[in-house]
Order: C-alpha cells, then structure tokens, then sequence
C-alpha cells in the first residue's frame, strides 16, 4: 500500500462519516474498523498490517479533514504501554478482548509496576503471584504511584512468580481486572493538590491464568517490551511546531511587550530552538520506529522531554512571577489525564517536576544511554546472581 491509496481510504472514511455531523465516538469506531487506528496493526485488531510510517500520512489527513482526535489523554498508558505490549505478548483471544475497547478509550489501563520498595530497581519487585489449586494464581502485593487506577478498567501488573531465583528471572506479567475483589485504590496527593495517581493495595486477588502475558518467569522480557514503548510514548505523537509548552511562553513574549529584554529573548529562543529539535526528534523516531528499528532514541527522548517541560515552564513563571505565583486550584481532584495546557503556569511548573520521575527517572535514561548507546562500563550489580528471597532489602 502507498501513500495514494493511504490518502483514498481516509477520504472514503471522512465521507462516509463526516466529522462535522457524526457523532465522534461513531467516527471512532467506524476509523478503528477501518483499519486506520493504528496502521501497522494486524486486520481486525484497528489496523491492516502495513508499515508503521503510513500511520503519519493517515494522522495527517484526518488532522487537515477536521476528524476529532482520539481521546489520547485518558487512555495514554493503554495506547502507549498496554497496546504495544498485548500485541506482542497476547494470545488471539487476549488481543481480540483488548484492543478495540482499548483505542476507542471505553476501557481504560493503568499500569501496576512501581512499589514502595521498586522504581527504577524494577525488578525487584515484591508483589507475590502464587499458584491456586486450578492452575490460576493469587496476587498480594502494593503497588505505588498508579496513575488512572481510579478510573482503570484493566491494568497491566508486573508480580514475582518465583523467589528462589535472581530477581530477573523470578516475574511474570499478567492482566489485572480492576475490579476484582481485594483490589483497593486509595488517592495519593501530589504537589499540584490533585491526585492524577495512586496506592493500590492487592489482598487475595484471584488471577486466571488465562490473564497472563508471555511465559510463566519472562516477565522482565515482557516488561521491557512495555518500558521501551513507555518512553516512546512519550513525545512520539505527530506535533505542531510551537505547539505544547513553549506554546504559552512564545505567546507571553508576543503579547506582553513589558517582558522582553535581550536576555530573555536568548532564553526564549533558546528553548523555542529545543522545543523544535525535541519535535523533530520525535518525527525521526517515528521514522526508525517504522523502519523497525527503533534504538534506544526512546530513553534519550524522555530525559529531552523531562528537562524542557522543567525549563521551559520554569521561564514561564520568571516572565510572570506574579501571575504565576497565584496558583489556580488547590482542591482534591482525581483527574484522569495531564492537562498541562488548560490550566496556570504555577501548574505547569509544579508538574512537570514528575517528568523527570515519571516513565523511569532521568538518572536511570541516562545510564541507559550511557550503557547501551555510548557502549560504557555498566554499574556494578551485586545482586545479579543472587535469588531474589535472598537480597537484602
Ligand atoms: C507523575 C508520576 C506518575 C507515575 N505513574 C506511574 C504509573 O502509572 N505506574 C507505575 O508503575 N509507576 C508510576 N510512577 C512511578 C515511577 O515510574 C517511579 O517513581 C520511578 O521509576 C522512580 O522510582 P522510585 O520513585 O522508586 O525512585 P527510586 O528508584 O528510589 O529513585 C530515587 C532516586 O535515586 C536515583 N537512582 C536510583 N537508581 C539509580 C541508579 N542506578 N543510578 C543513578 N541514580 C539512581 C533516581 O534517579 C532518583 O533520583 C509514576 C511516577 C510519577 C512521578
């Protein structure tokens, strides 16, 4: 398939379904069954089995047809970690239960990795899955930092299946139905007031085995599988130049006369110029992630992402210290998605400290980078050989 019959089938789409007078959740459907979800899917499942680079000239499309976006928001970590990982890892039957609810966001996930004792050291988790008489499994365990569990329909759950081995090799990685008895999600509040994540605590919870993703013990295999497409994720869509972001500050500088001086217009270009290095970035990765090789640019992306939000936002609240210093809301609310955008500049700057947290810390890229891009020594590991029941902790 190229380009030409690509742009024909959007077209077909946009005229059966006008967007200005069809109902966007039938839009949605009707672009997943279509095929034109996610191109490089298998048919069937939202796409028609082609090359991922297609996806650019379908979004584009759909963008300049005046289609209503998919609610990415609410449902990122479906799209970006669940998605990419159940079509690798799932049976038929799991992809078929799970992908289609999935994009059309009438399912959402969240993902059940972090515990207190397990963040960027992940496979040290503790959480325990342990066989039941008919062959399903029992989960007790506290998961930490869940972002959308109070909304998650599903999530996708990292466990320690086997504590007599090294930690590597002791995980398995299931899917966890939310609303399961022994599943408890209680609100965790964060700098900016509201709670977008959560503790969720695992007693008893009963898992069928028919939940499971990939062999018994290759969880971490699985589990990187979902990591790498994390960091993909993050700063991999199709994006406007001076979009996000440097957006509001690029309009400060246009519309307030009062702020500028030589300095400030160094800094404002200067992060203008690393906003669009990231967004271009972002176009080449999808490029390679076409081709199939995607590298390791996803970990170097995300600390870009990480370090832009934080100066870019950070330059924001300097033009407009007064402004900015009245922050707009401090009430409990549990939102389901980010919304850097619609909200102040105080917001803005209060979240973007998680991210350099969020997705694997900044440290912890960096050392990816070093190691596996840059080719250099890696930490020493003590508990490489070590049975996981056996490290200290
Ligand atoms: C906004 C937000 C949303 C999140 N959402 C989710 C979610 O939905 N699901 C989920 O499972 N998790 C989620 N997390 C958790 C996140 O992935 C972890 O917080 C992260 O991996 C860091 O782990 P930690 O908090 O245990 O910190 P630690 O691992 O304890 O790290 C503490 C500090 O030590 C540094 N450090 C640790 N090891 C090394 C090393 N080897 N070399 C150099 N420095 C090191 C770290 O970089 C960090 O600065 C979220 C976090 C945030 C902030």
């Amino acid at each position: 398939m190229n380009e030409n019959t690509m742009r024909g089938r959007v077209t077909e789409l946009l005229r059966a379904y006008p967007p200005a007078t069809t109902d966007p959740a039938v839009f949605h459907r009707a672009r997943f069954d279509a095929g034109l979800a996610w191109v490089h899917f298998p048919e069937g499942l939202g796409g028609l089995g082609i090359s991922r680079d297609l996806q650019d000239v379908v979004d584009t499309e759909l963008r300049s047809g005046g289609a209503p976006l998919n609610p990415a928001g609410h449902i990122g970590i479906g799209l970006g970690m669940a998605a990419p990982t159940i079509l690798a890892f799932g049976t038929a039957e799991q992809q078929l239960r799970y992908l289609r609810p999935l994009w059309l966001g009438d399912e959402v996930w969240c993902q059940l990795f972090s515990e207190p004792g397990a963040g960027s050291d992940l496979a040290a988790v503790a959480t325990r899955a342990v066989r039941d008489d008919g062959g399903g499994w029992v989960v007790n365990g506290q998961k930490v930092w869940t972002s959308s569990a109070h909304v998650a329909r599903f999530a996708i759950l990292l466990a320690r299946t086997d504590p007599d081995v090294p930690k590597h090799r002791g995980l398995s990685y299931f899917v966890l139905d939310m609303s399961a008895p022994g599943v408890e999600v209680r609100p965790l509040r964060q700098i900016t007031g509201e709670a977008e994540f959560n503790e969720v605590f695992l007693t008893d919870v009963r898992v069928p085995d028919t939940a499971r993703l990939g062999e018994v013990g290759d969880g971490w295999k699985v589990a990187n599988a979902t990591l790498s497409s994390e960091r993909v994720a993050i700063g991999g869509d199709q994006a406007d130049r001076e979009s996000g972001m440097i957006s509001k500050v690029a309009q400060l500088w246009r519309e307030h006369p009062g702020v500028r001086s030589a300095a400030v217009h160094d800094r404002v270009m200067e992060r203008w110029v690393a906003a669009e290095v990231f967004r271009l970035t972002g176009a080449r990765l999808r490029q390679r992630l076409a081709t199939g090789a995607p590298g390791f640019e996803g970990a170097a992306m995300k600390v870009m992402f990480a370090d832009l939000a934080q100066s870019i936002s950070l330059l924001e609240l300097e033009l407009d210290p007064d402004g900015a210093l009245q922050y707009d809301d401090w009430a409990l609310v549990r939102p389901a998605s980010v919304d850097f955008l619609s909200r102040g500049p105080g917001y803005r700057y209060l979240r973007a400290k998680g991210n350099s947290i969020e997705g694997g810390t900044s440290e912890v890229l960096r050392n990816i980078v070093a190691e596996r891009v840059l080719g250099l020594p890696g930490e020493a590991r003590v508990d490489k050989d070590v049975p996981w029941k056996k490290v200290p902790r």
